[in-house]
């Protein structure tokens, strides 16, 4: 086990301060999570998009990533985490849609252990590329169908889905640890954030906003 790391970023003109207005708006849209609010605050955004649009790293705002996908917004990033952290830690932790890496890097503040997995190659390529500006020891990335999860490392105390599935993949219910909590956008046009809980008795879901998130899909590319 890793653990935890802090962010030091090396930043552009400005970031700095442009973060600290995104992480005023999270508040005011009532994130209170004080390590999430911490977290968004020390990623460098910018550095996770294309130069054209770095200007815009800081709008709380999903941008696109190129491949047909995108950078999730920070409002449901910090909402999500938010959720799943609730009165717990994140522990070991599985992300499922790597794309640029930005949610990875927030994540690393807060697990003791992060995998992730992208479906696209030259995705994950891109990710690595910015992940290691930020030396991020307790982050690991893997190129594969997420859908499928991760066996070889499971159970996962969290597991954070970035793309929408129809269904709660099977694989990924039974790769959570007893106490587990695995969090995903579910549906097509219509999405819903949907909590699955492992309890000692089986599984407990719960139903939270509607979301619209790019579909899970099966395979690789
Ligand atoms: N976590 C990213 C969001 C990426 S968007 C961020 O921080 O911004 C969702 C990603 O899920 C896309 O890159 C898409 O290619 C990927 N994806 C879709 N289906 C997948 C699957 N079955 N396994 C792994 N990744 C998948």
């Amino acid at each position: 086990m890793a653990g935890p790391v802090k962010i030091v970023a090396a930043d552009a003109h400005g970031a700095q301060r442009a973060r600290a207005r995104l992480v005023e708006r999270l508040r005011a849209q009532g994130i209170v999570d004080e390590a999430v609010l911490a977290a968004i605050g020390n990623v460098p955004r910018h550095l996770f998009v294309d130069e054209a649009l770095a200007s815009r790293a800081y709008e709380d705002t999903a941008l696109p990533l190129g491949f047909q996908q995108t950078i999730s917004q920070p409002y449901i990033v910090a909402r999500m985490i938010e959720l799943l952290r609730k009165d717990r830690a994140l522990g070991k932790t599985l992300e499922i849609g790597t794309g640029c890496g930005y949610q990875a890097a927030v994540l690393a503040s807060m697990a003791s252990d992060v995998y992730t997995i992208e479906r696209i190659k030259g995705l994950l390529d891109k990710a690595r590329a910015n992940l290691r500006h930020l030396r991020l020891p307790n982050v690991r990335m893997k190129h594969g169908d997420g859908m499928i999860g991760l066996a070889e490392v499971a159970p996962f105390d969290t597991i954070i889905v970035a793309a929408a599935p129809d269904k709660v993949p099977q694989a990924l219910k039974e790769q959570l640890a007893i106490g587990g909590r695995l969090l995903l956008p579910l549906g097509g046009d219509q999405q819903i954030l949907c909590m699955v809980e492992r309890t000692e008795r089986g599984f407990k879901e719960t139903k939270y906003d509607p979301v619209r998130f790019v579909p899970l899909l099966a395979g690789t590319e």
